[in-house]
C-alpha cells in the first residue's frame, strides 16, 4: 500500500498542520460539497424542466408515428410502383417527380429541387456460366462501373484465392484466368475490401477477370452488387462482379479437388456521360429562427438490385414522414427542419457533395442521415462539441420510451452528410438494430419491402421526430 502522501501529494502530514490549515481544508470541503450539489441540482432541473416542457409533445408523436401502416404503405407505394432507382435512371427520376407531389400534399413548405449531375452506368446484359467440369449457370451482377467483356465474352480457368496475402502467393499462376475471392464474411469492413480493391490487385497479377464472393452473411443463392475503387490507368482495366456464397464454395472445393473450372462471364456494362438528376427537399419553417436549419434525410438512389427497399429508401421516408408528422400535428419548432432525398450515393456520393455546394451559406446547426436499414432504432451518433452532446444525451429519456434500449453516443458517419460536417456543422447518424440481418438483403435482389416491418418503420419515425424536434427547438 502506497502512503499517503504519495497519493496525495499536496496534503500534509496530520503533525504538520496549524489550526489555520485546518480551518482552510475544512472550507474547501464546504465549497466542494457545495459545487457538487448544485451541478447535480442544476441537471436534474434541467431534465425536469425539458421533462415538463416535452413529455406531452413526445406523446403525440409517439402516438401518431405508431397509430397505422401508412408510412410503410408509402415506402411500398414508391419500391413497387418506380422500382430500382439508379442514378441516371428514368426510374429515379419518376420517383422523385413523385416525391415533390406527394411533399405538396403533405403540406411540406420551400419544395426545392437542386440540379446535381450524377454519373450513368448502364449493366446492360450480363451472364456467367461454369463450362466445365459441367454446364451450368451461376447467379451473377458485376460491380456498377465494371468494363464490358469482349463481345465474345471471356472463357478462362478458375484460381480462387482465400486472401489478397493468397493471391500473391499464388501470383505466378494467375495470368490469364478468372481469379475468384472466396472470403467469409465477418464484418462488412473485412469483406467488402475484396470488392473494392479485387480487380486492380487481380489485373496486377495479370487476371483477365475478377469474381467475389458476394459480401453477404447468408447465401440463397443471391449475388450482391455494390461500387468499388475506380480503375487506374497503370494497370489493365478487368470486369469484376458478384457470384454467390454457394457458387464460390464449389469452385473452392473444385479447386482443392484439381479439377480446374473453367468459367464463361459475358458483360455488356458501359458508362455513358453523366445526366442532370436532382436532390429533393421539403421543410417545416421555424417559428423563431426559420433561416436557421436541421438537415434530415436519406439517399433515393439505390443500385439496380431489389427496390432498394432498406438501401435507402426507407431511410428517406423515415426522415421525410418524420418532417410530416411535426407539419401534422402542428408542433412548432424554433428552427426549420428540412427533410433532404439526397441524389446520388451509392456511385459517386454526389448528393451530399451537392447539397454542401449549394447550401453552405445558410446556417446549419445539424445534419442528420438514415442509412442503416429499417429495424428497431439503436442509438444515434452525435458529432460536434462535447457541450451540445451533453445537451443531446438529455434527449434519451424521450427516446427510449420508443425503444428501451436506445442510446446516443459520440461518433458515427455518413456519406451525404460528411461534406457540411467538414465545413463545421454538427452530425448525427441514425442506427438500427439489425440482429445481423442488413446485409442478407444489402445491394441485392431481395431488397424490398416484404422485408420491413411497418411497426420498425414507425419507431424509427417516432425516434427521429424526437430528436429533431427537440435539437430544433433548443
Ligand atoms: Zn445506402
Amino acid at each position: 500500500m502506497l502512503p499517503q502522501t504519495q497519493i496525495y501529494p499536496g496534503l500534509l502530514k496530520a503533525e504538520e498542520l496549524t489550526q489555520g490549515d485546518i480551518v482552510k481544508y475544512v472550507i474547501y470541503l464546504l465549497y466542494f460539497l457545495a459545487l457538487v450539489n448544485l451541478t447535480s441540482l442544476k441537471a436534474e432541473n434541467n431534465l425536469v424542466n425539458l421533462d415538463n416542457k416535452y413529455s406531452g409533445i413526445v406523446k403525440k408523436i409517439i402516438d401518431e408515428a405508431m397509430k397505422d401502416s401508412s408510412a410503410w404503405e408509402r415506402l411500398a407505394y414508391m419500391c413497387d410502383t418506380f422500382g430500382p432507382r439508379l442514378s441516371g435512371s428514368h426510374n429515379l427520376e419518376n420517383a422523385l417527380n413523385w416525391i415533390v407531389d406527394e411533399m405538396k400534399k403533405d403540406g411540406l413548405e420551400n419544395i426545392q429541387r437542386d440540379e446535381v449531375m450524377v454519373p450513368v452506368w448502364i449493366r446492360g446484359n450480363e451472364s456467367c456460366s461454369l463450362i466445365s467440369p459441367r454446364k451450368a449457370k451461376m447467379n451473377f451482377m458485376s460491380y456498377g462501373g465494371s468494363i464490358a467483356t469482349p463481345k465474345e465474352g471471356i472463357t478462362a480457368s478458375v484460381l480462387v484465392v482465400n486472401s489478397f496475402e493468397d493471391l500473391q502467393k499464388k501470383a505466378k499462376d494467375a495470368k490469364g484466368k478468372i481469379v475468384v475471392y472466396n472470403v467469409p464474411f465477418v464484418n462488412y469492413g473485412q469483406a467488402v475490401q475484396f470488392r473494392w480493391l479485387g480487380h486492380l490487385k487481380a489485373a496486377e497479377v495479370g487476371a483477365v477477370a475478377s469474381l467475389v464472393r458476394s459480401v453477404s452473411p447468408i447465401g440463397f443463392q443471391l449475388p450482391h452488387t455494390g461500387s468499388f475503387a475506380e480503375y487506374v490507368d497503370s494497370i489493365p482495366k478487368i470486369p469484376h462482379g458478384a457470384i454467390t456464397l454457394e457458387d464460390a464454395e464449389m469452385l473452392q472445393r473444385m479447386q482443392n479437388r484439381g479439377q480446374n473450372p473453367v468459367i464463361y462471364l459475358y458483360l455488356e456494362a458501359r458508362t455513358e456521360p453523366d445526366k442532370l438528376s436532382y436532390n429533393v427537399m421539403g421543410e417545416v419553417k421555424g417559428s423563431v429562427y426559420p433561416d436557421e436549419i436541421i438537415a434530415i434525410g436519406g439517399h433515393i438512389d439505390s443500385w439496380d438490385a431489389g427496390t432498394g427497399a432498406h438501401d435507402d429508401a426507407g431511410g428517406c421516408i423515415a426522415t421525410w414522414e418524420a418532417v410530416k408528422l411535426i407539419k401534422k400535428l402542428g408542433l412548432k419548432p424554433r428552427r426549420t427542419i428540412r427533410a433532404v432525398m439526397w441524389a446520388n450515393e451509392e456511385n459517386g456520393a454526389r448528393g451530399g457533395k451537392v447539397y454542401a455546394e449549394k447550401h453552405k451559406h445558410e446556417k446549419h446547426h445539424l445534419m442528420f442521415e438514415f442509412d442503416a436499414g429499417i429495424f428497431p432504432p439503436k442509438s444515434i451518433g452525435f458529432r460536434g462539441p462535447d457541450s451540445l452532446f451533453e445537451i443531446v444525451n438529455t434527449f434519451q429519456p424521450f427516446i427510449t420510451q420508443v425503444e428501451p434500449s436506445f442510446n446516443f453516443y459520440k461518433g458515427g458517419w455518413g456519406v451525404d452528410i460528411d461534406p457540411m460536417f467538414k465545413l463545421g456543422v454538427p452530425a448525427m447518424t441514425f442506427n438500427t438494430n439489425d440482429s445481423g440481418k442488413y446485409f442478407w438483403y444489402h445491394h441485392a435482389d431481395s431488397d424490398t419491402p416484404d422485408k420491413i416491418d411497418p411497426k420498425d418503420l414507425n419507431k424509427c419515425i417516432a425516434a427521429i421526430a424526437i430528436a429533431v424536434f427537440l435539437y430544433a427547438d433548443l
